[in-house]
């Protein structure tokens, strides 16, 4: 990155998710001082004409992104490794994959949404969120499955316990770590 290449104040992008972006607009919250940058599965998600009329009247705020393939599988993989591939939507991993997208080029990111499977892994990637209503997570969960038969644990992709072939589970959240909440 290049030094004081400006005094301008360095806007922020702001990546909101469908919830968030529906809120932000009617809520009429929307900041000069961010560039909102919507993935273009958010964007196709929108169809009521009351938000969309509010997208239109606000278009100078957005810009519209679509993640890179790399990004969207590394947010898939760490999607899997915390047992959130089947709760996260392709929208939802779209949406953290375009923040990572936006840190990569060096920009100051934060990710809107009051999806807690995406807040989740969002703290558990250093990825910076918010939540319009203001409603954040306090842990880092990791989803498992327990075998009802063998009792063993195992990652929540798979269909089957590994260990003894029963289909027999309950879902178990491990707690990863605490979340400094301010
Ligand atoms: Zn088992």
């Amino acid at each position: 990155m290049m030094g004081s290449e400006s005094s301008q104040v360095r806007k922020k992008y702001c990546v909101l998710d469908t919830s968030s972006l529906i809120k932000a607009l009617r809520k009429n919250v929307l900041s000069e001082g961010c560039i909102y940058v919507l993935p273009t599965n958010v964007l196709n998600e929108i169809k009521d004409a009351e938000t969309r009329y509010l997208l239109d009247a606000n278009k100078r705020f957005f810009s519209i992104l679509g993640p890179s393939k790399r990004n969207l599988e590394r947010v898939l993989e760490v999607a899997r490794d915390l047992g959130l591939s089947k709760i996260l939507s392709e929208t939802d991993i779209s949406v953290v994959a375009t923040a990572l997208e936006l840190i990569e080029r060096g920009h100051d990111v934060i990710v809107y949404t009051e999806d807690y499977a995406i807040q989740n892994i969002c703290a558990f990637m250093k990825i910076k969120f918010r939540s319009v209503l203001n409603r954040k997570i306090k842990v880092i969960l990791r989803v498992l499955k327990k075998c009802k038969v063998c009792g063993e644990l195992y990652p929540e992709d798979l269909s089957e316990c590994p260990f003894c072939g029963s289909k027999e589970y309950v879902l178990e959240r491990r707690r990863i770590s605490r979340l400094n909440t301010n």
